[in-house]
């Protein structure tokens, strides 16, 4: 219960913070006084020795000095870690150029996604996306030209996608998109859209207006089916190398009868 508490702590605003900090070091300082000066009571009672005044003062002054100082600045240490925790979370999951998920972020909540869908008896489709000739932008406009590229690629699948899909980057210009719930013919229905809108987007950057477009792999599970989200990765990659075989800028859709998707 604690460590929530401390975990709402390091997300609070810094004013609020402070004034949180404050009131657990006076609580901590208190509860410390009041176990010293019990503690000594007891002890006195044991003993038999009577309440000097100096006892009193070295049983209620010790706490009272040491007990702030240390809860303070351990408070202090929490916070931070907890800090560090959440931006090394972040990191983990959230691709820095493009805001979208990680490959490890994407492997991991894929996997769980395709599970509840073949709990649910639901279908299932998985893209890869790869640019084309990627290369050739770089060489002609520079990696910086080639990042602007990519930012306008993730904003063009963000817009497109539903709130219960996934995108990720799985590398480089190699993205991947998890639709759950989603027919074979919805699938290709979003995919083409992506295509198209890939294709007629203009990027500017610096004086130049790059124009870029996407091959696409797809594959299609259904509920019943017992296959994971690493097999169906392997399906829409064998796809995508057959987009990229008959010529680029095209949506490849593959197993999607055979897993009686329609
Ligand atoms: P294909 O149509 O067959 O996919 O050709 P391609 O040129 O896109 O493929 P290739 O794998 O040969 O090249 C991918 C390029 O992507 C090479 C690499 O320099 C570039 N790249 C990888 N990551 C980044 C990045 O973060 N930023 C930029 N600007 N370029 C990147
Ligand atoms: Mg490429
Ligand atoms: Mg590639």
């Amino acid at each position: 219960m604690l460590n929530r508490y401390l975990e709402r702590l390091a997300n609070l605003d810094y004013k609020t913070r402070e004034q949180q900090r404050v009131k657990i070091v006076i609580g901590i300082t208190l509860v410390a006084l009041v176990m010293s000066l019990l503690i000594t009571f007891a002890i006195l009672l044991v003993t038999g020795n009577e309440m000097q005044p100096i006892i009193f003062i070295i049983a209620a002054v010790a706490p009272a000095l040491i007990s702030p100082l240390t809860s303070w600045h351990v408070v202090n240490l929490i916070i931070r870690v907890q800090k560090l925790e959440e931006q090394h979370r972040k990191l983990a999951t959230i691709d820095d150029l493009t805001g979208l998920l990680t490959r490890r972020a994407m492997l991991d909540q894929g996997e769980a996604l395709l599970k509840l869908c073949q709990r649910n008896r639901q279908p299932f489709a998985l893209a890869i996306l790869d640019l084309d000739k990627f290369k050739a932008v770089n060489d002609q406009y520079g990696h910086a030209g080639g990042d602007a590229v990519l930012k306008t690629f993730a904003a063009i699948m963000r817009r497109d996608m539903r709130a219960s899909d996934l995108v990720g980057r799985l590398g480089g210009e190699e993205f991947a998109m998890a639709l759950p719930g989603t027919s074979a013919e919805d699938a290709v229905h979003l995919l083409e859209r992506v295509r198209l809108d890939t294709a007629a987007a203009k990027v500017t950057y610096l004086e130049h207006r790059i124009q870029f477009t996407t091959s696409v792999g797809l594959a299609g599970a259904r509920g019943l089916m017992v296959e994971n989200f690493a097999s169906l990765l392997k399906r829409a990659d064998d796809a995508l190398y057959q987009a990229k075989e008959h010529g680029r800028n095209q949506v490849v859709p593959t197993g999607l009868e055979m897993s009686g998707l329609h």
